[in-house]
């Protein structure tokens, strides 16, 4: 008797070689949980949607046959390392943009995206990120939440703008972020300003004043 690996064939004489067997089909089976791998799956199924009309009949085993797995895969990885705002509207903007696979995976290219998604995204999600990384900056420094704008290092405080962490939301509409913003010196200005183009926001937050109030009110509240 025989004990056949179910993912490449290939047959072994005892149990236990079979169990330490490892293959790239197994692999890519075992791995199927990972978040990274996940959202490359979910991209691949969006891909299938909007190119072929449907990915209802695609499973995550014809995924891991595809030829296009270690691509998707890479992106997926790429979303979780690089802290991605919105894995799933990142995905279907660079379907939208038609750009190729292989470039998926570009700094620039997300940069891009991110200056795209922080002016349409909504109010609450801005808000929502903002204190979620400033309840995690409070937990390393022990310090208040609240407290990030205005007594945090400005270099991470920049740092958090350009990656989405904190939004123009944020920081048109509470007090600790006008005073960051007045506060910063030009070069720090310069870094920043195409996340918080004060052109692009000052319009955006004229049109939409319900959502400006209710911000500025919860910021208020949250000691901001
Ligand atoms: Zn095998």
């Amino acid at each position: 008797m025989t004990y056949t690996c179910q993912y490449c064939k290939k047959d072994f004489i005892r149990e236990s070689s079979l169990a330490v067997h490892c293959c790239e089909p197994k692999r890519r089976h075992q791995d199927q949980n990972e978040v990274g791998v996940r959202l490359g799956f979910n991209a691949y199924l969006k891909f299938y949607e909007l190119t072929q009309g449907s990915a209802k009949l695609k499973t995550y085993t014809d995924f891991a046959e595809s030829p296009y797995y270690k691509a998707f895969v890479k992106f997926g990885r790429y979303c979780v390392n690089t802290r991605v705002v919105n894995p799933a509207r990142f995905t279907e903007w660079v379907l939208k943009q038609n750009k190729k696979l292989d470039y998926w995976c570009s700094d620039k290219l997300y940069d891009e995206y991110l200056l795209y998604y922080l002016k349409v995204e909504t109010m609450e999600d801005a808000l929502a990120r903002a204190i979620e990384h400033s309840i995690k900056w409070a937990e390393e420094k022990s310090a208040a939440p609240q407290d990030f704008l205005r007594y945090g290092n400005p270099n991470v405080i920049i740092h958090a703008i350009t990656n989405g962490r904190v939004s123009a939301w944020v920081l048109y509409n509470s007090d600790s972020g006008q005073k960051f913003l007045s506060d910063l010196n030009e070069e720090q200005r310069n870094i920043i300003w195409p996340y918080i183009d004060a052109d692009v926001w000052t319009k955006k937050l004229r049109e939409d004043p319900a959502n400006r109030i209710e911000a500025q009110e919860l910021l208020t509240q949250a000691g901001w």
